[in-house]
């Protein structure tokens, strides 16, 4: 076992950092603050590769690997979480399953543009009445000579309303169940596609999601992914892929939480000393530091999976809980450091607490993560 980067991870990990602290961090506030789509950083993940990192360059990628994605995520969602989740939807749940699933003709069309950042992309699986309970889908799809019409309503869509193109999920057959859902590739202006009002979020609100009203839509035959009745499949594999993006959003914020908290604790005193001399400061700060590394391991662990073409479910599931946890703590900890400076918003770390919390939610919550390991660990994997 060796734990070492290769060249080109370095390389993307010095790019992602250089960036994320010269062009992103200085940002994150007003992002934040004014609720706005980061349109120019979006422009300049596309220049630096990260759209579509593991791509491979014939389709417009990067032609890195998942772990180079970690690493670059953690490096962004360190300074802005909410770009970071614009990166994380392009990259796993769009790019990753029109990759695996897609016809040449859909890669030429939608991946090579999606990937190299042309074009923006989301993923519509959840709904009003299908959140956790992904398969009980109720946005239709009916078959109409050599179309598709399709009707329905996604919640809470990132990206939703500054998207191009959207995975798309719908229910074709209800009484197969989940066999009965089908994966489309939708041109987000495609006649009787609406977004609603982006969400008011408690954080990543620099992050666009919305309701996706879908209202008769007509797709051809050939904006299918993948095979009819085969869109679970798409999705809940993509979720797997998906689930290390978040996690290591999950792990940016974490660390963005120590980083500032360390750095408060050295300057800031009491009783004569740097807080960080006070016991109760300093040991915060060492469980803050031993669970960042802990939550890293176990992202990259996944990542290295998935680049080696091993199962990586369980592993994926277990990086998403364990980092989702450790940046909600590390940003309640965070808080506490810094005293009545962690409650206003002139200091980061109320940012941080805010955007913690979604990485307990999407992508599956935290409840659904212990299902999924729970489940590994069923059948004796
Ligand atoms: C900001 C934001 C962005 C999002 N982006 C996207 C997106 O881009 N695309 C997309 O498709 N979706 C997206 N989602 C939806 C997200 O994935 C769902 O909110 C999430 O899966 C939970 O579903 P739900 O909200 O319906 O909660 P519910 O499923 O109603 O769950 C409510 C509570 O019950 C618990 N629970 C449910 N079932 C069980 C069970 N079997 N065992 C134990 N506990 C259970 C849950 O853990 C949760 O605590 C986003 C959500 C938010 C808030």
């Amino acid at each position: 076992m060796q734990f070492d980067l290769t060249e080109d991870q370095q390389m993307v990990q010095k790019t992602a950092r250089d960036f994320a602290t010269q062009e992103v961090l200085p940002k994150a506030a007003e992002i934040d603050r004014e609720h706005r789509h980061p349109k120019e950083l979006v422009a300049r993940l596309a220049e630096l590769g990260f759209l579509g990192i593991a791509v491979p360059e014939q389709w417009g990628g990067a032609g890195m690997d998942h772990v180079s994605y970690v690493l670059a995520m953690e490096e962004i969602s360190r300074a802005c979480a909410s770009t970071g989740v614009i990166m994380s939807v392009n990259n796993s749940l769009v790019c990753d399953p029109i990759l695996r699933f897609g016809t040449d003709a859909q890669k030429a069309r939608w991946l090579t543009p999606l990937a190299s950042g042309k074009l923006l992309g989301c993923f519509a699986l959840s709904e009003p009445e299908a959140g956790s309970d992904a398969a009980a889908q109720r946005t239709t799809a009916t078959p109409d000579g050599d179309h598709w019409v399709i009707s329905g309503t996604k919640n809470w869509i990132t990206n939703g309303p500054v998207a191009d193109v959207c995975v798309l999920f719908t229910m074709n057959d209800r009484a197969a169940g989940h066999k009965g859902i089908t994966a489309f590739i939708l041109p987000m202006d495609a006649k009787g596609v609406r977004c609603g009002t982006p969400d008011d979020k408690l954080g990543i609100r620099g992050s666009k999601s919305s309701q996706i009203f879908l209202d008769d839509v007509r797709l051809p035959a050939d904006a299918l992914l993948g095979e009819v009745g085969g869109g679970f499949k798409i999705a809940m594999s993509t979720l797997d892929g998906g689930r290390i993006g978040i996690a290591a959003q999950a792990l940016g914020i974490a660390r963005a939480c120590l980083d500032d908290a360390v750095g408060y604790a050295t300057q800031r005193k009491t009783f004569g000393k740097p807080i960080i001399q006070h016991q109760a400061i300093g040991f915060k700060l060492a469980d803050m530091a031993t669970e960042v590394d802990a939550a890293r391991l176990l992202t990259l662990r996944a990542a290295w999976l998935k680049d080696r073409k091993q199962p990586y479910g369980k592993e994926a599931a277990m990086a998403k809980l364990f980092a989702a946890d450790t940046a909600n703590r590390a940003a309640r900890e965070a808080i506490q450091v810094f005293g009545g400076n962690g409650y206003v918003t002139e200091f980061p770390v109320e940012r941080h607490f805010r955007d913690a919390k979604i990485t307990e939610i999407y992508e599956g919550t935290s409840e659904i993560q212990r299902l999924v390991i729970a489940n590994y660990l069923s059948k004796g994997q």
